[in-house]
């Protein structure tokens, strides 16, 4: 395959020596007790970014293997669970619960704002008996961050335990999980921190871990029965092989986001200056609301459709680009910038890129987006 530029909402660039934090020495996970220190080590790190005393866990695959694991082991046949939606991903978290019996209400929101706090309080005012609430931090493919700082202690207030998809914001979003009273917070390993997919990442609070010894039926599954991993450390066991080259990759992930002090604040002005330049060179943004640090989401101009688009960009620049699907599909072009991505060259080689590609594609702009960019402090 020709080497990319990824400027997708994740999977991201990945840098080399996260690359080669892959080829460290291996060895046997199951036996070699280092191994158990190492990967403890790597926990805890990781509870530094979600600022959590809370358990930490990394499951050998994808985010959404987070978010059904969360849903299969929390969940009981007949539970009144609230669906919180404001997109794609909001609504979708409604499916995992259903598979695992759940009696889901929808809470449906305007989908190009952030969720509102106080409509949603006088909506639990009359309605009640749920026994927890999913929702989404940051909606990848519309680019809107979910107030999880003021929603999550709301929905704690009420009783009602939290299951936050997390996995496009942590790392480029403030997250304060103890403080903010996250139940289950899921993360990703090929967003914000920029390492290979293949690993979710989820803290899970005392009150998640009650709820799960508390059931009356018994976890179905096994990949998803978050219960499995209850004091590995202590038995110093883990319930399965570790991928660990993929743990040592994590590892370096990690470290570079803790060593780089103003890692949310490089996501918030890319963000803003991102933004501001679509806006300056005409475009619109999906988004009216919860900008987020993470994702760019812009309005295709008329006419262009987004194959055409995307194809431009990777035949003629070499640069992948996101796009929308379900009701966004051919509407929008998004730009990643978590991690690896979100550094200026990179920005402005993609806006740079883009203005070739829209003035290829018959989209006449008075202003060039990688100018317009440049010039921005
Ligand atoms: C990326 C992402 C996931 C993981 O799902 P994939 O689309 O398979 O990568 C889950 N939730 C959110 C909000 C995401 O952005």
């Amino acid at each position: 395959m020709k080497r990319k530029l990824v400027m997708t909402p994740g999977p991201t660039e990945i840098s080399e020596d996260v690359k080669n934090a892959f080829l460290a020495p291996v060895t046997n996970p199951d036996l070699d007790l280092d191994f158990v220190e190492h990967y403890y080590g790597v926990c805890n790190n990781l509870k530094s970014i979600f600022n959590t005393q809370n358990d930490v866990l990394i499951l050998n695959g994808e985010g959404i293997l987070g978010l059904e694991a969360s849903c299969a082991s929390l969940i009981e046949p007949g539970d009144k669970v609230l669906c919180i939606n404001n997109g794609i991903f909001g609504r979708g978290f409604g499916d995992f619960a259903k598979l695992y019996g759940a009696d889901v209400t929808y809470y449906d929101c305007d989908l190009k704002n952030q969720i509102a706090v106080e409509q949603l309080s006088y909506f639990l005012d009359e309605n009640t008996g749920f026994k927890l609430a999913t929702l989404v931090h940051c909606e990848t493919p519309s680019g809107i961050t979910n107030p999880v700082d003021k929603l999550c202690p709301l929905l704690k207030r009420r009783g009602i335990l939290t299951i936050v998809d997390s996995v496009s914001a942590f790392g480029g979003e403030p997250i304060w999980t103890d403080l903010w009273k996250m139940d289950v917070v899921i993360a990703g390993s090929q967003k914000c921190l920029s390492a290979s997919p293949g690993l979710t990442i989820l803290s899970i609070s005392p009150d998640a871990w009650d709820a799960m010894k508390n059931r009356e039926t018994p976890i179905t599954g096994f990949y998803c029965n978050l219960l499995i991993w209850e004091n590995w450390y202590k038995k110093k066991s883990f319930p399965y092989t570790q991928p660990e080259s993929n743990i040592h990759q994590l590892h370096r992930a990690v470290l570079n986001v803790l060593e780089e002090p103003g890692f949310i604040t490089r996501h918030e002005n890319i963000s803003v200056k991102v933004r501001k330049t679509f806006i300056d060179c005409d475009f619109e943004l999906y988004a009216h609301s919860g900008f987020s640090n993470t994702v760019t989401t812009i309005l295709l101009p008329k006419k262009v459709s987004f194959v055409n688009l995307f194809d431009t960009m990777k035949d003629d620049f070499g640069i992948l680009i996101g796009g929308g699907f379900d009701f966004l599909e051919n509407k929008i072009f998004r730009i990643g910038h978590m991690g690896e991505n979100c550094h200026e060259e990179k920005i402005y080689l993609t806006l740079k890129a883009l203005d070739d590609a829209f003035e290829k594609l018959g989209v006449r702009k008075n202003k060039k987006l990688h100018k317009v960019y440049a010039e921005l402090d």
